[in-house]
């Protein structure tokens, strides 16, 4: 018989904390072995906090997106962090340095 239990203070928060029978028997459920050492509040940060985290890595992945272009002077491949825009050259890294050094 499952019965509500204070448990030790929890490894974040350091409060003790209530384990009720409902989240004994959804622990159970999920067959771990342990008792949880974070207090609910705790564990559903750490969750969040995790997924977030996920989120924003494949954000950060989007934003560097690279733009391909075919470089106006040497017709070779000219990457861009930014859209082309239709009525301006495109100079690869190679000829914008080039063209820079020219004046
Ligand atoms: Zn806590
Ligand atoms: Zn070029």
């Amino acid at each position: 018989m499952l019965q509500e239990r204070t448990m030790p203070k929890c490894r974040d928060c350091n409060q003790e904390w209530t384990f009720t029978v409902l989240e004994q028997a959804l622990f159970a459920e999920r067959s771990h072995q342990n008792d949880p050492s974070r207090c609910p509040k705790c564990r559903a940060n750490r969750q969040a906090k995790r997924e977030r985290g996920e989120t924003r890595g494949h954000n950060a992945r989007e934003e560097r997106i690279v733009h391909k272009a075919t470089c106006s002077q040497c017709g070779g491949e000219a990457r861009l962090p930014f859209k082309p825009r239709e009525d301006r050259a495109v100079l690869c890294s190679d000829c914008h340095r080039k063209a820079r050094l020219a004046g």
